[in-house]
């Protein structure tokens, strides 16, 4: 355990992130409290961290009682001038000041030093529409957060694409640039994206955090969810006309977990209540190749469909039964081979990194094969422990066994993407990732998803339907961000559908589109 005490309430999230990240096993305690109190044995050890005047002071604690009143001896004490005025420059600074002490105390760096939020690309994307020069985007990069030189050039280098992309967006949908306006702020005045969200999927994936139900017990009650969701395809419907629906992604769970005709139910609904002459990009995850047949991806085809996912998240037939996936990996080219030969041209391809059992030669046997596929996109995910995963849950199974990602494994998958004349064009990161790495999409040019940029990036309203759902209501430029959230489980989702449509009617009021 690491105990660290405040005397004050504040960035106690960025404290204990950062922590977590130089000390991903331990137990950090984070206590608002000087009073004096006995430590429990099992402490790794104790950090103060003062708030006072123009100054954050960083203190370790020797062995002993947590009583700053009394003269504890420190073992480490630093300290850094900030102004308080300033809270974003404040969590930099003191980020900056704890950074040095656990670099220091673990010889160790961190790939993305300070960066301990999900969105690397949002100070560059945000520096490059203010236009900075890239020398100064990468200088600040580096020199405010202690990245890499590698993860800064990845940062700078996909803030670029995403800023190309997101220029090109605000041409199609009619809001004309000239040469010195570089900022996409306007995406979220008259547009959004549509997010449709189907929680079944063929079996639960042993790292699975998502709203995913089986199929084969929820089968009797898909097709009142395919009616809910009508209800609220019917309200967007009704309520957006006057705004341009951009991108439509249909996720899950696995879409294709439904039959032909309640796919076809959606995709009927929507062309006959939406404008979508607007619409630049309709992808479904038809993820699970368990769940792909002929018809399904015909249904697909004739309702314009633009974009698939067939995930093999690995090419190893041994690490896809340890994960729970009821396929093979010839499946898997079998569902790639049929969607092709049906004229998808747009497909792609999640795999993660970091795997239970999986190491270097797995990784990269698995992209050999992917090579010989030849998607379109390539999204390469480090596995992220999330604490309702099963992974999770039944840990004590699998700690064991070999779940390391690598800066190595990374550098191959940006190799084994470029072999496939892709680039990366998008990058996230999320919460206990495996080697405190990124997901990153790769993409051939033209074939880019969107929807993800739009998304990560917070420039557009998106709309999510369904169970287990988060719409975003992105106002004023992106400087204002709100949500709101439909139940998880399936049957309340139904039963509350109402409701749930008037969570989303009150935001809309509240942001002016009502
Ligand atoms: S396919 Fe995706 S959503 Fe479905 S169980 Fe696996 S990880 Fe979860």
């Amino acid at each position: 355990m690491i105990l660290v005490k405040l005397n004050e309430a504040n960035f106690e999230y960025d404290i204990y992130s950062l922590i977590k990240a130089f000390y991903p096993r331990e137990n950090i305690i984070i206590d608002v409290d000087f009073k004096k109190e006995a430590l429990p044995e099992e402490i790794s050890f104790r950090l103060v961290i003062e708030y006072s005047d123009n100054l954050i002071k960083l203190m370790e604690l020797n062995d002993g009682v947590v009583d700053l009143n009394e003269g504890n001896e420190y073992s480490y004490v630093d300290s850094i001038e900030t102004e308080y005025s300033d809270r974003v420059e404040t969590k930099n600074q003191l980020k900056l000041l704890l950074y040095k002490y656990l670099s220091k105390k673990t010889r160790k760096t961190l790939p993305w030093g300070t960066l301990t939020g999900i969105r690397p690309t949002k100070v560059p994307l945000k520096m490059l529409e203010e236009r900075y020069s890239g020398d100064e985007i990468y200088g600040f990069m580096r020199d405010t957060y202690q990245i890499s030189q590698t993860k800064a050039a990845l940062s700078y280098g996909i803030a670029l694409a995403e800023h190309e992309l997101l220029m090109n967006v605000c041409e199609k949908i009619g809001h004309h640039k000239s040469a010195k306006d570089t900022s996409t702020a306007d995406l979220c005045e008259d547009a959004y994206s549509l997010y449709i969200g189907i929680p079944f999927c063929p079996s639960t994936c042993l790292y699975c955090s998502f709203t995913s139900y089986p199929i084969s017990i929820y089968k009797e009650m898909a097709d009142e969810y395919v009616e809910a969701l009508l209800k609220e395809i019917d309200f967007v419907g009704a309520n957006l006309a006057d705004k341009k629906l951009t991108t439509i992604y249909m996720g899950g769970g696995t879409p294709t977990s439904l039959e032909p005709h309640q796919l076809e139910k959606i995709f009927n609904r929507i062309e006959e209540v939406l404008d979508t002459s607007n619409v630049l990009e309709f992808t479904v995850e038809a993820g699970r190749p368990d769940s792909i047949t002929e018809e399904k991806l015909l249904v697909l085809r004739r309702h314009g469909v633009s974009r698939i996912s067939i995930n093999p998240q690995t090419m190893n037939d041994k690490t896809l039964k340890l994960i729970g996936r009821h396929h093979s990996v010839a499946d898997i080219r079998s569902s790639f081979e049929l969607a092709r030969s049906l004229g998808f041209d747009d497909i792609n391809m999640d795999l993660i990194l970091g795997l239970p059992g999986e190491d270097g030669a797995d990784i990269a046997y698995t992209f050999a094969e992917i090579a010989k596929m030849k998607p379109d996109n390539l999204t390469v995910h480090s596995l992220a422990l999330k604490r309702s995963a099963r992974l999770n849950i039944q840990w004590s199974d699998y700690e064991d066994m070999l779940m390391e990602n690598s800066e190595e494994c990374m550098e191959m998958a940006h190799k084994a993407a470029k072999g496939m004349g892709m680039k990366p064009y998008y990058l996230y990161r999320q919460k206990n990732m495996a080697g405190n790495l990124e997901n990153v999409g790769f993409a051939t040019p033209g074939k880019e998803g969107l929807y993800n940029i739009l998304i990560m990036e917070e420039k557009q309203t998106i709309m999510a339907l369904g169970a287990g759902t988060s719409c975003k209501y992105v106002s004023e430029g992106g400087a204002t961000v709100t949500r709101s959230e439909n139940v998880k489980d399936v049957k309340l989702y139904i039963e509350r559908i109402d409701e749930m449509i008037d969570r989303k009617r009150e935001k809309l009021e509240e942001m002016g589109w009502l």
